[in-house]
């Protein structure tokens, strides 16, 4: 396959300006042109975890491929380069967050273990923060377009939206449209934080703006009970913001609800207050600035309103298909979640269409999954595999202060499963890191669960982590648990002296047992 020719000069046929011309179609009294056909092998419009995954693997197969990323600004105006959510407005900037509060409360542990630490000297410097998670942020967008470059995509900062089956309009900030006509589309456009409809949403912010904020949140709400919402408020409450989490239901839907239970307990424990059992009603700027929050009555003492300096709304994610103009083109959609319904393949019902990461119904949404589906997708495409992405056993970790780490399934699902819990083998253990026995840091929840089939030879469903590093604990059990991981298996491996990860190897004692699981002596 050639690789791309130079754009064209832009003809004037009815738009206000139009570079690259591909085909033939009449829309709102907009003519393009095929006879200058700028043609690609593949079009991938989301340049975020998936859609550069599969950029780059397809032109490593030597098709020729172009990737438009656009990034709509949030209602507060932040907007952000190449990459896409985890680069951005995700993973690496909340991860990095994550780690400036750990360090805060290390630096405190450090006067137990010798150091001289003033308490009071420790300041956080907000503007410090931001400016060095966005510095970051910035070299990894630069980053990525050197490696479009380098693999020669090309890459345009620009929206896109389906003419037809075959062909992209690309519209860039400065409303200049390219249009592209290709053989295969992969659709890789993300999601959006939700704004839910009570008066005054807009006043909130969320992830999207987080992470860039000009001035420190101050006194923040977060609401929502699920990974951005706690991951948000533990990081705040780490870099020493009087943070609150609404709560309307259960925390971390889907998960193991022991392990949840014991996450908000270690965060209630290092200073997040819970409001339990509420929504919000109503938001309104107060003269003073603040922000005032109504409440849905929560039953338990909670007063009705309250301000705070910063609310952010972590109630769910919307995919961002908006603009791809699917209805036109017959693309299903999930009626209830607008996400994009394909096969295992990642085709949609439009058969040169495909669509990855989150805004595929069922997938989870998550950067590993997202770049495999797109690396696999391309290796399909062009490189003769069969392979599809296996989802059996896709390991997570929530980074709250205290991180908790899983893969496979909780002991909820476990039961379903196996026919309830008496077809179920469920080891655990309480344990004390070591790293904070000497500052007193709380232990109560540091906690490891192996959910197994009761029946030898006990292979292990779902495995549970809560503690320090839990992502890096877990991330070679999940490879085992990919390879069929047993009790047997895992009693067998030698443990790593003095680590936390040696207690998951070490785990004996059995729920059922009713011995006391606490892990004792070295
Ligand atoms: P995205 O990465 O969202 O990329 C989509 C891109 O397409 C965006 O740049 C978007 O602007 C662009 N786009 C949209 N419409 C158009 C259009 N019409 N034309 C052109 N471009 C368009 N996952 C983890 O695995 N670990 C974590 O620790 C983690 N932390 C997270 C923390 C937060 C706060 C959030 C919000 C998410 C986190 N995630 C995490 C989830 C992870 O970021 C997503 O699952 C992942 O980014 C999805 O990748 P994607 O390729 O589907 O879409
Ligand atoms: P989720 O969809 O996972 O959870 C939404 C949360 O908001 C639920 O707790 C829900 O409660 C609650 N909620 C919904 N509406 C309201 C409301 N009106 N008032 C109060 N609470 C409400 O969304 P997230 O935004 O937390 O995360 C989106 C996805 O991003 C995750 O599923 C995850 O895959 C990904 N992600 C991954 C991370 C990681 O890997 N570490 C980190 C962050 C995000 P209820 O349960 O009652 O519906």
């Amino acid at each position: 396959m050639k690789m791309k020719a130079p754009f064209l000069p832009p003809m004037s046929l009815g738009l206000r300006c139009l570079k690259n011309v591909g085909t033939t179609r009449i829309e709102s009294s907009l003519l393009y042109s095929t006879t200058t056909a700028q043609k690609y092998d593949l079009v991938v419009i989301g340049g975020g975890s998936g859609g550069l995954a599969c950029a780059k693997e397809a032109a490593g197969y030597g098709a020729k491929v172009a990737v438009l990323d656009y990034v709509t600004p949030s209602p507060h105006g932040t907007v952000w380069g190449l990459g896409g959510t985890c680069v951005n407005v995700g993973c690496i900037p909340k991860k990095l967050m994550h780690q400036a509060a750990l360090l805060g409360k290390s630096v405190k542990d450090a006067a137990a273990f010798g150091w001289s630490v003033p308490p009071a000297e420790l300041q956080l410097n907000w503007h410090q923060l931001v400016t060095a998670v966005t510095n970051h942020v910035g070299s990894l967008n630069w980053g990525h377009r050197v490696a479009l470059r380098d693999k020669r995509v090309t890459y345009l900062n620009a929206s896109g939206t389906m003419l037809d089956r075959h062909t992209v309009l690309a519209k860039d900030r400065k409303d200049v449209e390219t249009v592209l006509q290709t053989d295969n589309v992969v659709l890789a456009t993300g999601g959006r934080p939700r704004y839910p409809t009570f008066a005054g949403a807009e006043l909130a912010i969320t992830s999207d703006d987080l992470f860039r904020l000009r001035q420190p949140p101050g006194r923040t709400l977060c609401v929502g009970g699920s990974y951005v919402s706690l991951e948000c408020a533990g990081f705040l409450t780490g870099l020493g913001f009087d943070t609150s989490v609404l709560l309307r239901s259960i925390p971390l839907r889907g998960f193991d609800q022991q392990m949840a239970g014991l996450v908000v307990s270690a965060m209630e424990n290092l200073g997040t207050r819970v409001v339990r059992g509420s929504e919000p009603l109503r938001l309104e700027r107060t003269a003073a600035g603040r922000l005032r929050v109504s409440l849905t009555p929560s039953g338990d003492g909670q007063p009705p309103d309250e301000e705070y300096d910063t609310v952010l709304l972590a109630v769910g994610r919307d995919p961002d298909t908006r603009r791809l103009g699917l209805d036109a083109l017959g693309v299903t959609t999930d009626r209830r979640s607008g996400k994009i319904v394909t096969d295992p393949g990642n085709r949609t019902s439009v058969d040169n269409i495909y669509a990855i990461g989150d805004i595929v119904q069922g997938a989870p949404e998550l950067t590993p999954t997202a770049i495999v589906s797109g690396r696999l997708l391309a290796d399909r495409l062009y490189g003769g595999s069969s392979q599809l992405l296996d989802l059996a056993t896709v390991p997570t970790t929530v980074f709250t202060p205290l991180e908790y780490s899983c893969v496979g399934l909780s002991e909820e699902s476990a039961a379903e499963m196996v026919g309830g819990d008496d077809q179920l083998e469920v080891y655990h253990a309480f344990y004390r890191p070591l790293e904070f026995i000497i500052p007193g840091r709380d232990t109560s929840s540091c906690y490891i669960k192996a959910v197994c089939e009761r029946r030898e030879p006990q292979r292990v469903l779902g495995l549970h982590f809560i503690g320090p590093n839990a992502g890096e604990v877990l991330q070679g059990f999940a490879v085992a648990m990919r390879h069929g991981m047993t009790m047997e298996s895992l009693r067998q491996a030698i443990g790593i002296h003095p680590t936390s990860a040696e207690e998951v190897v070490k785990l004996n004692i059995s729920k059922r047992s009713g011995r006391d699981p606490t892990v004792t002596g070295c």
